[in-house]
């Protein structure tokens, strides 16, 4: 049996009075690729940031690792690329390593120095990511896709098991949102990261994602792109031609 990386039951989840997400289950094993997609304001956010631990469910359960969120007390095995890059402040004083050396100070009780091994892995990343060249400039200085690959690199140093990107393509030029779709092909395949990846780009996610998550408030889908092609009931609720453009390969 696969290890269950993600195990979601029941979970309900209200901003004040308004439910965004009602009775979900599902769950995500070792070396999946998910793709979570859905329309604007469907809970996908929402979801992702209980999953971290980051929001606390309404009802329901959810476990990381086979442990409930709220009990691991640091979430060393999970990269988390998130939705936001904020645009960075152009006078924040950091540079480019520093906000990937982020990724592995925030797992260790600070302040600390970074040893030798950590300087080994943060160049990985920096080299990774292709920004090993501008690792001294300041983050503000970059073009929105540098930032971006900063960020990523940060969610790699601590070479997570599990990596949940939310949007993470939409800053990118198309080159290099390529070549970050063929990183995070090579980190599932390779180095066999479950990863799940937020986005509402359903036209392309079944090229990269072996698996489709779709929600929208609850789940609406949750399988294989075959099964979802293949289905009469997603032809009913999406109507034949976006049912064909999701699960279509554009290959
Ligand atoms: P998605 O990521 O799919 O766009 P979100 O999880 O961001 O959806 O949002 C789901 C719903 O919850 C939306 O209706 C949104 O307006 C609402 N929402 C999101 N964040 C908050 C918040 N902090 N307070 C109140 N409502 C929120």
């Amino acid at each position: 049996m696969q290890a269950e990386v993600i195990t979601v039951r029941n979970l309900s989840f209200k901003y004040n009075a308004a439910e965004v997400l009602s009775d979900i289950s599902f769950s995500v094993n070792a070396g999946d690729y998910i793709g979570l997609v859905g329309p604007n304001g469907s809970g996908k956010s929402t979801l992702i940031k209980i999953i971290l631990g980051l929001l606390n469910p309404s009802k329901g359960e959810v476990s990381l690792f086979g442990f409930n969120t709220f009990e691991m007390k640091d979430l060393v095995k999970v990269g988390y690329l998130p939705q936001k890059m904020g645009s960075f402040n152009p006078y924040f004083p950091s540079s480019v390593k520093e906000i990937v050396a982020l990724g592995l100070i925030s797992k260790k009780v600070f302040p600390r120095r970074l040893n030798k091994s950590d300087e080994t892995v943060i160049d990985r990343a920096l080299k990774l990511m292709n920004i090993h060249d501008i690792k001294d400039k300041l983050i503000g200085d970059l073009s929105g896709g540098q930032q971006q690959r900063a960020l990523i690199a940060r969610a790699l140093v601590n070479e997570p098991e599990l990596l949940i990107l939310d949007e993470p393509a939409t800053a990118l030029d198309p080159e290099t949102r390529e070549n970050f779709y063929s990183l995070l092909h090579e980190l599932n395949h390779g180095k066999k990261v479950t990863i799940v990846l937020v986005t509402h780009d359903f036209g392309t996610i079944g090229k990269y994602a072996s698996k489709l998550l779709y929600l929208d408030k609850k789940i609406i889908f949750y399988g294989g792109f075959d099964d979802f092609c293949l289905s009469h009931d997603m032809r009913q609720f999406f109507g034949e031609a976006s049912q064909h453009l999701i699960c279509h390969r554009h290959d």
